[in-house]
C-alpha cells in the first residue's frame, strides 16, 4: 500500500522517530578527539537509570546476541555448570551459545507459555551444596512468547538457596519499556540492545555489571579478546574505546535517552502497561487467546496471539502485510504457524496502538479466521479509562 510508511509492528526492530533519525545523520566526528569523549561519557552516565544501576554500562557495536556472548565469556570458564531456564526461543538461543561456548548447561523445562519458575530454580539450587553452578540464566522479556519472568522472585530463590551463582538477566525486550532494576534486584549481568525498547536501529549491544560480575571476570578464563570488558572499561574512563565505536549510532542513543528522559521512566512503562492491556482487550474480544498463561506474567511491550487450529498464522501475517503494509512479528521455533505476536514498543502511542489493532482485526477476518468483532473497540475502551 502506497501510505508512503510502513508499520513496523514486530516486538524489534521497532519504528525510529524521526528525531533520532535526524540525530543519526549528523557527521561523524574524530573518534579519539574531545567532542566523541564528551559524547561518551554523558551517555555512559545516561544509560545507567534505565538499568537501574550505578555501575559500569558496556556498549559494544553489536547485536544482542553479541552482549549474550560478552556476559558468558567475560564471567564463565570452560566446564562450569550454568542453570538455564527454557522459557521459549530466545532463551532456547542463549543455551545453545552457552553450550557451545564449552559450558554444560542444566535447562530447566518449560511449556513457552510460563516465565522462569522460581521454585524449581531454588530447588535445582538447594541440591547444589558445592556451588559447581556458576551462573543462572534468565530471560526477563521472552520475545518469542510475550512472558515475562518475575526476575526479583528468581533472585529471591537464590538468595533462599544461599547460592553464589551469578544471576545474568536477558533485557533485549523489556529494557526502557518495562519495569527492571539491576542493582535493587541483584543482577550481575543485564543483557541489553538498542533496536527495541531503545528506539533504535540495530547495532548496540549493552552489558550492565554488578561489582560481582567484574570480581569473576577477573579470573574467569573463557578466551575472550573483542567482549573483553577490561580494555573497554579502561579507556571508556577517559570517554574513548580500543577500536571505532559505532558515533553515529550514539547520537542516536543520545537523542532516545533526552526522549526517555523527558517523558521520564515511571510514565515509559505506565504507557507500555496500558498499552499492553488494552492489546489484550482486543485479543479477548476476538475470542482468541493470549499465549502468556500467568496474568502476573504478561509482557507489557509485546502480546502473542494462538491462533485457532488449523488457522496459520503466518497467512494472517502475510494478508496484513499485504493490504495495510504493516510487519507483525512470526511464529519462532516450535511456535510457528501458532502464533503471531503484535509489537508495542519504543516510539508508540495511543493512535498508533488503534491502527495496530484495526490492521490486526481487518487481517483476521480477510484471513477467515472465526472472531468476534469488537476487538478494537475493547481496546478503545480501556484507553478511554485510563
Ligand atoms: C531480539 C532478542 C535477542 C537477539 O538480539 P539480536 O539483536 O537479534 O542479536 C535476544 N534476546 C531477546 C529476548 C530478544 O528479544
Amino acid at each position: 500500500m502506497a501510505g508512503g510508511r510502513h508499520h513496523l509492528q514486530i516486538p524489534g526492530p521497532t519504528n525510529v522517530p524521526d528525531r533520532v533519525l535526524r540525530a543519526i545523520a549528523a557527521p561523524t566526528i574524530d573518534h579519539r578527539g574531545p567532542a566523541f569523549a564528551a559524547l561518551a561519557l554523558d551517555l555512559l552516565e545516561r544509560l545507567k537509570p534505565v538499568f537501574g544501576t550505578g555501575g559500569p554500562v558496556i556498549i559494544y557495536p553489536s547485536s544482542g546476541t553479541g552482549a549474550w556472548e560478552a556476559a558468558l565469556v567475560n564471567t564463565l570458564s570452560p566446564g562450569d555448570r550454568v542453570l538455564a531456564c527454557e522459557t521459549g526461543h530466545f532463551a532456547t538461543l542463549w543455551r545453545d551459545m552457552a553450550e557451545r561456548l564449552g559450558l554444560p548447561v542444566e535447562f530447566l523445562p518449560g511449556d513457552w507459555r510460563h516465565g522462569a519458575d522460581p521454585d524449581a530454580i531454588a530447588e535445582r539450587l538447594a541440591a547444589d551444596p558445592a556451588h559447581e553452578i556458576k551462573a543462572v540464566m534468565v530471560v526477563h522479556n521472552e520475545t518469542s512468547t510475550g512472558v515475562r519472568s518475575r526476575v526479583p522472585e528468581v533472585r529471591a530463590a537464590l538468595d533462599r538457596a544461599g547460592h553464589p551463582a551469578l544471576l545474568l538477566v536477558d533485557t533485549i525486550s523489556s529494557l526502557g519499556s518495562m519495569d527492571y532494576r539491576h542493582d535493587a534486584w541483584g543482577a550481575d549481568v543485564t543483557v541489553g540492545c538498542s533496536q527495541k525498547g531503545l528506539m533504535l536501529p540495530p547495532g548496540l549491544g549493552l552489558n550492565a555489571v554488578s561489582e560481582k560480575a567484574l570480581e569473576a571476570s577477573r579470573s574467569a578464563r573463557l578466551p575472550r579478546s573483542y567482549w573483553d570488558w577490561e580494555p573497554i572499561l579502561a579507556a571508556n574512563r577517559d570517554g574513548f574505546y580500543p577500536y571505532t565505536p559505532p558515533t553515529n549510532l550514539l547520537y542516536g542513543l543520545r537523542e532516545a535517552l533526552t526522549m526517555l528522559e523527558e517523558e521520564g521512566l515511571p510514565a515509559v512503562f505506565a504507557r507500555h502497561d496500558r498499552h499492553a492491556e488494552a492489546t489484550r482487550a482486543a485479543v479477548r474480544a476476538w475470542g482468541l487467546e493470549v499465549l502468556c498463561a500467568d496474568p502476573r506474567e504478561y509482557s507489557s511491550s509485546l502480546t502473542a496471539v494462538l491462533l485457532p487450529e488449523p488457522h496459520d498464522a503466518d497467512k494472517v501475517r502475510r494478508i496484513i502485510l499485504e493490504r495495510f503494509d504493516m510487519s507483525l512479528g512470526t511464529g519462532l521455533g516450535r511456535l510457528a504457524g501458532r502464533v503471531f505476536r503484535i509489537g508495542h514498543l519504543g516510539r508508540f502511542d495511543d493512535l498508533s496502538l488503534a491502527g495496530t489493532l484495526a490492521g490486526v482485526e481487518l487481517g483476521l477476518a480477510a484471513a477467515g479466521v472465526p472472531i468476534e468483532r469488537g476487538g478494537v473497540t475493547a481496546a478503545l475502551s480501556v484507553l478511554e479509562r485510563a
